[in-house]
């Protein structure tokens, strides 16, 4: 199948600007040339640790941002061309689960006009038409219909979870952009997203990608993994063989911080030194050099390439590439 999504070299860079005039004194290289292909039907995520550039390529790919530089295509079509009536069959084609369901919600709307206002910016004009809408995208994500006239502090942090994801579902989308759909919830909360979320994806042919910092949530949602680190793609693999067999010292680390990571087949526990260095002077060379157990000369001088390691696993280390 064709990828439904291709991202080419997109990078991000933000502008610091500095001093009385404002001057652009560097920049936030947020997301740092990366590449990436997500397949209908999958759920493709993107983990990595806070500030390492996959809350930006989820809000490049939403538009909400323009990139410094690279493409987007949707369905094969580059958005960044995107213009009146393409764009706004984009917006209902591509949807943003936020992160946080306290603060994405606004407290003067009833459930029923916060979710029917997409509806209605997309040409559903009839009220009789939007309710019936709404309240069967309710139901969908395990709420009572009558739910359409309260508000949202009526409801607890998971319920408001699944109104932010019935406002994002109720245009019939095809894409989904879910960022840390779950990490303000309780954890016991979690897993009942989580599923609500994957019932949802194969009702709907949906295709996710899906945003967390949370290996043990992506374990149980994931197809694809991607890990990111300082605004570059690591490794990108298959679930289980990224779970089994990462190549990245990173992801290495990321896994062992893992509770119920398996310690059995000898793998060696990798824990982080330091932090991550800032993003607007991020390391030459391999980015993780700085922080990595198995340093070695080639590593600050040459950033090394994503490259396949076995077949549909890429990592972008001296190790692996020799
Ligand atoms: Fe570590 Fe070198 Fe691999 Fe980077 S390229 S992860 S520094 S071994
Ligand atoms: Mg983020």
């Amino acid at each position: 199948a064709e990828p439904i999504l291709q991202v080419e070299g997109l990078k991000k860079y933000f502008p610091i600007k500095t001093g009385v005039f404002s001057r652009v004194s560097s920049y936030v290289r947020a997301v740092d040339d990366i590449n990436l292909d997500i397949y209908p039907g999958e759920v493709f995520a993107l983990v990595g640790e806070s500030g390492c550039g996959k809350s930006t390529t989820g809000h490049t790919i939403m538009r909400m941002t323009n990139p410094t530089a690279g493409r987007i295509l949707y369905e094969g079509k580059d958005i960044a061309a995107m213009k009146g009536k393409e764009l706004h069959q984009l917006r209902k084609k591509v949807q943003l689960v936020f992160q946080d369901p306290y603060s994405s919600l606004n407290p003067r709307m009833t459930v029923g006009q916060s979710i029917g206002e997409a509806l209605e910016a997309h040409g559903v004009t009839k009220r009789n038409e939007r309710r019936e809408k709404v309240e069967a995208v309710l139901e969908m994500c395990g709420l009572a219909t009558y739910h359409y006239r309260r508000y949202p502090h009526e409801f607890s942090g998971g319920q408001r979870q699944r109104i932010v994801i019935a406002r994002a579902l109720v245009l019939e989308p095809r894409f989904v952009v879910a960022d840390e759909p779950v990490s303000a919830l309780d954890v016991s909360i979690q897993s009942q997203i989580i599923n609500l979320l994957k019932e949802l994806q194969s009702k709907m042919g949906l295709t996710y990608l899906f945003i967390s910092h949370d290996l043990s949530v992506v374990k149980h949602m994931a197809d694809r993994v991607g890990v990111m680190y300082l605004g570059s793609m690591v490794e990108v693999a298959p679930k289980t063989e990224l779970y089994n067999n990462a190549q990245h010292p990173y992801t290495q680390a990321l896994l062992s911080a893992v509770p119920e990571w398996d310690l059995s087949k000898e793998k060696k526990r990798i824990i982080l030194k330091g932090d991550v260095p800032s993003p607007s002077n991020p390391p030459e060379g391999c980015r993780f050099h700085t922080r990595c157990p198995f340093k070695m000369d080639i590593c600050v001088e040459e950033r090394p390439e994503l490259k396949e390691v076995s077949p549909g696993h890429k990592a972008a280390c001296h190790l692996c590439s020799r």
